[in-house]
């Protein structure tokens, strides 16, 4: 049985996960994390460092409570798996040094439907050559950071097909007289609204042709199911960095 506590649990998200612990008969939930809304079904705390040692922490309590979380990790030595987008760059650095005496595994997103886009993404990039490469992602009217950590998760895959980086070819936004676009630039396009939960479409533009690359979430049961998946798999591995891909395709 691997004991696991869930950062952010009153959140979307950890309400998500407790919906689907039942298939999971592996996994047993034993705590969570609030923020200021509060949660009932479990025992809480209100901060991550008051958490008994799990085998796992499971930390959708986005950047505002993934320090903390992580913090907790590595001291009961416990595995850690986030979802949590919009990270700073020093909390990157965090992981990444957290990485050195714990398992840790961060995803944009947790779905299998998603990390397999992945994967066509960066083939299909890196075949269509003289294509333009642009990426549309949309979420409900609640999402506070943008481009979606997903798009730039399909971007990255992108630009390492056409052996770039994406931070060097992204076009965040475009507005006015602009010009013509350049040959490798990687575009994003955002809509918020409503209650989407998460559409991305990878658009391969060549001259006469396009391919949309699209996967549409439909339900958030599947972000909490890969995170368990995610949580069970990681409890007892060695410290390093791991990823979905580990997960889906080791
Ligand atoms: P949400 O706003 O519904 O939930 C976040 C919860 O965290 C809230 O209850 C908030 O009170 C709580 N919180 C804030 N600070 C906290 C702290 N210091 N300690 C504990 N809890 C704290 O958001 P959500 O839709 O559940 O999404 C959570 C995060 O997960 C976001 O960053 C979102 O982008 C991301 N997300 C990732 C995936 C994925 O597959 N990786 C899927 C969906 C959402």
């Amino acid at each position: 049985m691997t004991t696991v506590a869930i950062a952010g649990i009153a959140g979307r998200m950890g309400r998500s996960i407790m919906s689907v612990q039942g298939e999971f008969r592996d996994i047993q939930i034993t705590q969570g994390v609030v923020g200021s809304t509060p949660f009932h079904g479990v025992d809480t705390v209100d901060d991550a460092s008051k958490l008994n040692p799990v085998d796992v922490i499971v930390d959708f309590a986005t950047p505002r409570g993934f320090s903390a979380a992580l913090a907790a990790a590595v001291r009961n030595k416990s595995g850690f798996v986030s979802g949590s987008t919009g990270l700073s760059d020093e909390q990157v650095e965090e992981l990444a040094a957290a990485s050195e005496t714990i398992p840790v595994l961060l995803a944009a997103n947790f779905s299998v439907g998603v990390n397999i886009l992945e994967h066509l993404v960066e083939s299909a990039a890196k075949a269509a050559q003289g294509f333009d490469i642009e990426v549309f992602e949309a979420h409900h009217r609640n999402k506070v950071d943008a481009p979606s950590g997903t798009a730039l998760f399909l971007g990255e895959a992108a630009a390492r097909g056409r052996d770039a980086k994406l931070n060097d070819v992204a076009q965040w936004a475009r507005q006015g007289h602009t010009g013509a676009r350049s040959d490798e630039e990687i575009g994003f396009q955002v809509v918020r609204g409503g209650s989407v939960v998460g559409e991305h479409t990878v658009f391969l533009l060549g001259a006469g042709e396009r391919i949309e690359l699209t996967h549409r979430a439909q339900d958030r049961a599947i972000f909490a199911r890969g995170a368990l998946r995610a949580a069970s798999w990681i409890a007892g591995k060695a410290p390093g960095n791991y990823t979905m891909r580990d997960v889906l395709f080791s």
